[in-house]
Parts: structure tokens; sequence; C-alpha cells
């Protein structure tokens, strides 16, 4: 039976959908809070999230980027009428689709429906499986990191920098493209936080911070991480 997280805190909006959905042979968990949402993700894992974009605690766009660094899980956007915004910024964040308010339940159960064909269930955490390359081994589920069979401590971001250049390791990654995915609209100050942050993490992961190996400089674009 597929899972679905239910990010919505207009109760009356969340019941109706709530019955359609569990009438449609899904399993519905609903939280109300956007503080919840996450929290819940993790626990329930769920095979599709249908997200309001205005919630109270965490903001609609915080939890799809959380959600959007840490898994492929398909994510509708619920956004108010005549949004633009809010659909475009929800669809730059990586929202599979939306649906603006007010809405049919059945339009929205067949967006569901049409999502779920195309991604497998349980594609959702096909990326929590460990990403490895050039001895450097990031393991998501256990939150762990080894360099050549060491365990190796990183804080938050550079965990995060890490996962984001080995998943894509031998590819160039833009510095736009790392701010983007690292930090999101978290990221305050010049694009100098983002060389601070490779610096650190070239201590943790080369034998030669000063000549490194694994984390390439592609001068004028960004950075590589080794697939050799
Ligand atoms: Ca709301």
């Amino acid at each position: 039976m597929p899972k679905l997280l239910l990010v919505e805190d207009e109760v009356s909006i969340a019941e109706a959908l709530s019955i359609t959905l569990e009438a449609e042979g899904f399993q519905v968990a609903w939280v109300k809070d956007g503080a919840d949402a996450v929290p819940t993700w993790e626990r329930v894992r769920p095979d599709l999230v249908i997200l309001d974009l205005m919630l109270p605690g965490v903001s609609g766009t915080e939890i799809c980027r959380t959600l959007r660094n840490r898994s492929d899980v398909p994510i509708i956007m619920l956004t108010a009428r005549d949004a633009e915004v809010d659909r475009v910024v929800g669809l730059e964040l990586g929202a599979d689709d939306y649906v603006t308010k007010p809405f049919s339940t059945r339009e929205l159960v067949a967006r569901v429906k049409a999502i779920l064909r195309r991604a497998p269930l349980g594609a959702a955490f096909a990326d929590e499986s460990p990403v490895e390359a050039a001895g450097v081994r990031l393991d998501r589920a256990r939150h762990e990191v080894r360099v050549d069979g060491d365990l190796v401590d990183l804080p938050p971001k550079e965990f995060e920098l890490l996962a984001y250049l080995l998943e894509h390791a031998g590819r160039v990654l833009t510095r736009g493209q790392l701010i983007d995915e690292v930090w999101g609209s978290d990221y305050v100050g010049d694009t100098k936080t983002l060389d601070v942050h490779v610096r650190r993490l070239r201590t943790r992961v080369e034998e030669d911070p000063k000549d490194p190996r694994r984390i390439q400089t592609v001068r004028g674009v960004g950075y590589r991480f080794t697939d050799t």
C-alpha cells in the first residue's frame, strides 16, 4: 500500500484529502505543523509527499529544500491561488508538481497516481545507499564518512557538500550549483563561504590538502570530485 505524507495545517482540507486518499487505497500520515514534517518523513518513509506552502512552524519551501537535499521522494506542492511566485519557487526547489488552491480532491488524487506511476515505489530512498569514489565512502543512512577506511567526522554543511560532490563524482559542478544544493537560501555572504568549506573539507579527505587530488578546482567554474 503506497504511503503518503500530507503536510497541511488546514484541518478541513486535510481531512477531506485523507478520507479520499485512504478510500483510494493509500496510507496517509498527516502532520499539521511544519516542524513535524521532516521527522515524520524520516519515520514513515512515504512514497510521496503532499506539501502545503503556508504552514506554521517551518515553511513549505524550507521543508521542500530539506527533503530534496536528502531524497528523491516525489513532492506535490499545494499553493495559494494565483501565487505565481510560490509555484516557481516550488518547482525550482525541486517539487515534482503543484496544485493551486482551491483544488478538487479528484484532481489531486489523479496527480498523485500519475507521479507514482512514473516513480516506482521505494525509489524515493534509493539515494540513501552509500556513495564512494577515490577511496572516500559516504553513508547517509549511518551519517558516516570513511577516507581510506578510516572514520572522519564532518560538520553538517561539509557532510552535505561532500555528499553532493560524491554523488556527482567525475562531473564538474559550478559554484552556483553547489551553493544552491548545499545551502539554498541559507547561503549568506559572498562565494568565499563555499571556498572556505571546500578548504576545510580538503583537510579531512586529502592526503595533502595543499595538493588536492580528490576535490579538484576547475578554474573559473567550480569543483569536481575525481572518479578515478
Ligand atoms: Ca496552509
